[in-house]
């Protein structure tokens, strides 16, 4: 079976994770600390944070930014649940924009159209590793007085403007689930460029703790620490930021051989009707984290039916990014009409894309797709 994505892990990080256990200091510690300030760096931002995952990572965001209940969060349905689920978790109510059809992202119009007074954050996705247009949300998020949160989940090494995607946002949230390009096991991050509020994002994620654990086991002398506000327990262990470590290394090389395989799937299925491959957008560069493509009518079978023929030949495809507003969780929104959002989850699927996948694997996905359709 060909997978949809095999994370690309081998004896370094292996060693790594090894290294850290042997030294004895396994929980959040200085592994922790250089991962998150390497990561910041790659991805353009002052500072890093990193947390247990990008779910947590939006809350804290969230909680960051003061809001709740009462506020709406404008996020788009198309993307992982965790993106509505955020603004619940602080009792803020999700509101959910259209995306636009070529990169899958909310654009200025589509978040405007559900803007209300109640409005105090979007969270825009950076879908797929697809960066929406960062120049024009976050100056319309500025004129608006709203605040953008990026979930950058996918997006590491993806670029806008000709800059990493983490450069100049407000607040970017990060995961490295092995589904994404870089993996830390589970992990996440949030990057920004204010100082204060990444200080107080690190007494967020350690129970509100004003001295660090790590901080407080490196002293010789006793440290009292004082808890100044309710926390949580969002930390990374150093177990993770080693491989992490390792990861982000790989991490331009892991985009650079994603790009090509992403042309070549462009170019083997450019003569196949009914099939429109993703792209990048004309202001930035898709690390290609997810490779869609969207069956029209000409293809001539259903998206579903077309799953099914590429599982029979070894080929695990996945349905398009899912709709969070057609889910039993969100009940209330199931007769919201979003219709772009609506065709790219019905009828997208996800090929496989990976490091380590094989030119002629390659091949077989793409001659099985046509062969579901006689082509
Ligand atoms: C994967 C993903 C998340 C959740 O990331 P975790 O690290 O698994 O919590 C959030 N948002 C988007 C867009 C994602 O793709």
């Amino acid at each position: 079976m060909i997978p949809v994505m095999k994370p690309f892990l081998g004896e370094e990080e292996a060693q790594a994770a090894a290294e850290a256990v042997r030294s004895g200091w396994v929980a959040q510690g200085p592994r922790v600390a250089r991962f998150e300030e390497e990561f910041a760096r790659h991805v353009g931002a002052a500072h890093g944070v990193a947390l247990s995952s990008c779910t947590t990572a939006l809350h804290l965001a969230l909680v960051a930014l003061g809001i709740g209940p009462g506020d709406e969060v404008i996020v788009p349905s198309l993307s992982f649940i965790a993106t509505a689920n955020a603004a619940r978790y602080v009792g803020a109510t999700p509101v959910f924009a259209d995306v636009e059809e070529f990169t899958g992202n909310v654009t200025v119009d589509t978040v405007d159209a559900v803007r209300t007074l109640r409005t105090r954050a979007v969270i825009a996705v950076h879908q797929g590793g697809v960066p929406f247009d960062t120049d024009a949300l976050r100056r319309a998020c500025g004129q608006w007085d709203v605040a953008l949160v990026e979930d950058a989940a996918c997006a590491a090494g993806s670029t806008a403007y000709g800059r990493p995607v983490g450069e100049g946002a407000l607040l970017a949230a990060w995961s490295f689930h092995p589904r994404k390009v870089i993996t830390t096991g589970e992990g996440g991050a949030l990057t920004l460029d204010r100082e204060d509020w990444a200080q107080r994002l690190r007494r967020l994620r350690e129970h509100g703790m004003n001295v660090s654990a790590a901080a407080r086991h490196a002293s010789n002398q006793p440290v009292f620490e004082a808890y100044l506000e309710t926390g949580y327990n969002y930390r990374m262990t150093d177990i993770q930021a080693a491989v992490g470590l390792v990861q982000l290394g790989k991490l331009n090389a892991m985009v650079a051989r994603r790009r090509e395989l992403a042309t070549r799937y462009h170019a083997l299925l450019s003569d196949v009707d009914g099939v429109t491959t993703l792209m990048d957008p004309p202001y930035g560069q898709s690390n290609f984290q997810s490779f869609w493509v969207l069956l029209d009518q000409r293809f001539g079978r259903g998206r579903d039916e077309v799953l099914a023929e590429l599982a029979a030949a070894g080929v695990s495809a996945r349905r398009g990014i899912m709709a969070a507003h057609l889910e039993p969780a969100y009940a209330q929104s199931r007769s919201l009409r979003l219709p772009v959002t609506e065709r790219l989850t019905r009828d997208s699927l996800i090929l496989p894309l990976y490091h380590t996948l094989a030119e002629q694997e390659q091949e077989h996905v793409v001659n099985s797709l046509r062969k579901s359709v006689g082509r």
